[in-house]
């Protein structure tokens, strides 16, 4: 069997992603961050028009009626948008255009797991920097490391804080490559770290739209650099790398800020609510802008609680990761769904 494969893909292990079972399952579902309430009406009333020679012909490969809607949004011109399928993909044509052996991808730990599959899935090298106390960033460290890529979450997953634009700032200032700034939470944070990418031409910004918008199914995102960042990844991505039916209903759900923030709105507040009920049972709860809390509980035994829970059926999740192995990090869900959580956990912990 080795024979088939690359050394790099011999050797890796693949991302493994959170639980998902059927949907219609009766479980609460707080493990892989989606958004408790659906898409925008306006998304599905998009979808229920669509007219079957969309799905006749090849899509657009630019996607350019979603990179209008964005454009339009947030002020940006369609030019500095690219359009992936998910912002997984947009992570990807980035490794794929800027990194190999020699030219290494950096990032600070803990952060989204995926950053380490897609690089040696390249292969490069990982270069992994853990953060300091209280998720300060490493900058020194960070620029030492001098990659040809470095991801930064922020809000980052899965410790759900903020890092400061002035970090932010002096990294950009200070790499020579490429630094990829993940917004996937943006919508649930007090602030956008946007302007960069007018103040710096190696930052992009990548989103998406399978959190805030609450479309992950739909697999779709995107990324704001200048043109210039922006043209090799055109030349590495696929060319329809965005179905006729992501570009339309992503589309409208853009246009519909409206809702996606009335949303926002309610997580933050459940978000408040639970992480103060969860205090109240002895929980180290982490400071969140985005729709997950981080928690440690009380005795610091996170996989069984993680177990039980499922037991009960309650899906939340755990990372058997160094720095992780005592927390658990939590989907903010509705308030029905953490009455639910929080009595199952009066009887555990
Ligand atoms: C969820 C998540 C993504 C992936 O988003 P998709 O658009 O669904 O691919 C990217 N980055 C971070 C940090 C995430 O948590």
């Amino acid at each position: 069997m080795t024979a088939f494969f690359r050394p790099n893909v011999e050797e890796m292990t693949g991302y493994i992603p959170g639980e998902q079972p059927k949907p219609g399952t009766p479980v609460i579902k707080l493990n892989t961050n989606e958004n408790p309430y659906p898409p925008s009406s306006q998304a599905i009333a998009a979808l229920r028009s669509l007219d079957s020679e969309w799905l006749r012909r090849y899509p657009d490969p630019y996607a350019n009626e979603f990179r209008q809607a964005i454009s339009e949004v947030l002020g940006v011109p369609a030019n500095w948008i690219i359009v992936s399928n998910g912002s997984d993909d947009l992570l990807n044509l980035v490794i794929r255009a800027c990194a190999e052996l020699g030219r290494n991808v950096v990032y600070p730990m803990p952060t989204y797991v995926l950053y380490r599959t897609l690089t040696q899935m390249q292969p490069a090298e990982p270069i992994e920097i853990p953060y300091g106390a209280d998720y300060r960033l490493p900058i020194e460290e960070l620029v030492a490391a001098q990659g040809a890529v470095t991801f930064i979450a922020t809000p980052n997953s899965p410790s759900g804080h903020v890092v400061p634009i002035a970090d932010l700032r002096q990294l950009a200032t200070r790499l020579s490559g490429v630094l990829v700034i993940d917004e996937a939470y943006v919508d649930f944070a007090d602030e956008t770290v946007l302007p960069l990418v007018n103040e710096f031409e190696n930052v992009i910004i990548a989103r998406t739209l399978s959190k805030g918008y609450s479309l992950a199914g739909l697999r779709l995102g995107f990324g704001i650099a200048n043109p210039g960042l922006l043209s090799g990844l055109f030349k590495v991505k696929d060319s329809y790398n965005i179905d006729a039916i992501a570009c339309l209903v992503g589309a409208a759900a853009m246009r519909d800020q409206v809702y996606k923030n009335e949303c926002a709105a309610r997580v933050k507040a459940s978000r408040g609510l639970l992480a103060a009920e969860l205090k109240q049972l002895g929980f180290w709860v982490w400071n969140s802008q985005t729709n997950f809390l981080l928690v440690r509980p009380p005795d610091g035994n996170a996989e069984p609680l993680c177990l039980a829970l499922k037991e009960r059926g309650i899906l939340v999740r755990y990372f058997k990761q160094p720095g992780l192995e005592d927390k658990l990090r939590i989907t903010v869900g509705t308030d029905e769904q953490h009455q639910i959580l929080v009595e199952a956990l009066m009887r555990l912990v």
